[in-house]
């Protein structure tokens, strides 16, 4: 355990033998593998990939940390230490020349939203291949979980997007040291994104989820007024079997996207 962990940086490090090497051995063979690691810490998982795949590219935020990680890798060529945040690293930039990458993480939980949506925007554009991140337990059943249940919202309507979503395990708060209050999760995302097959542009759709889901007390229609679209439009554009009362989290992804479609005529090439 670190003297110096960082809480306001999610600073959680995994200590479980056992479940570092699950979720390192979720990542299926990375002999060939470009891999990015978010938030490696101390190493739990680092060390173990290290050794397994083609290049490892480890992305820390914290300086004290980065440098550690830094002076332990310095003797192995393909092990790369990024001191960045994450969130502004381009990972088109850092995997290159490679394409596709590979993703793992146990998640700072303070950003994990940020994070995923960072990854499912990553998975649009063709680079990622899995990721295999860990996060608190709540937010994984939210990316998880399936129209028309209390948990789905614009988590899991990007997700269903942009991948398959595989709930792998879940670990107690003494897998970590310090313990943090809260249960862990480890998903596994397939990408495959829908957007084409759905006909709907990722920014335009985005916009729409975001929309949609403003606030959840809200109809979907209200939702959609609020942000700008006129009555007239939404009647004219509102399928007849959907309820005029309904809420974004009871239609299937398919549906929301051809209600976006009529609302869009000229979507995606406008
Ligand atoms: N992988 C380690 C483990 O499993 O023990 C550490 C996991 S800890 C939950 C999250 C890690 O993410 C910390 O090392 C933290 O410093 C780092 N971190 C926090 N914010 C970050 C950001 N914006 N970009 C990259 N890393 C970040």
């Amino acid at each position: 355990m670190s003297a110096h962990h960082k809480p306001k940086l999610g600073q959680n490090f995994l200590v479980d033998d056992r479940a570092r090497h699950a979720i390192a051995d979720a990542l299926g063979s990375v002999v060939d593998r470009t891999v990015v690691e978010i938030g490696p810490g101390e190493g739990a998982i680092t060390d173990i990939l290290a050794g397994r795949c083609r290049r490892l590219v480890a992305v820390e935020f914290d300086a004290a940390l980065a440098g550690d990680l830094a002076r332990r890798y310095e003797m192995r060529v393909n092990v790369d230490v990024v001191h960045a945040d994450i969130l502004a690293t381009d990972v088109a930039a850092i995997i290159a020349p490679e394409r596709t990458a590979d993703v793992v993480g146990n998640l700072p939980y303070y950003i994990t939203s940020d994070i995923l949506l960072y990854l499912f925007t990553a998975g649009q554009r063709g680079l990622l291949r899995q990721a295999v991140v860990m996060m608190q337990r709540e937010v994984a059943d939210r990316v998880a979980a399936n129209p028309g249940t209390r948990d789905y919202g614009m988590l899991s309507a990007t997700a269903a997007m942009s991948c398959s979503v595989e709930h792998l395990f879940t670990l107690p708060p003494d897998a970590f040291r310090p313990q943090p209050r809260v249960f862990s999760s480890v998903l596994r995302l397939w990408f495959h994104p829908r957007y084409e097959e759905l006909g709907v542009d990722p920014a335009g759709f985005t916009r729409f989820l975001r929309a949609s889901f403003a606030q959840k007390r809200k109809t979907l229609s209200n939702n959609l007024r609020s942000a700008g679209y006129p009555t007239q439009a939404l009647v004219a554009a509102w399928p007849n079997t959907l309820a005029l009362d309904v809420r974004a989290e009871a239609l299937p992804i398919e549906t929301t996207a051809a209600l976006f479609r009529a609302l869009h005529p000229t979507s995606p090439s406008d």
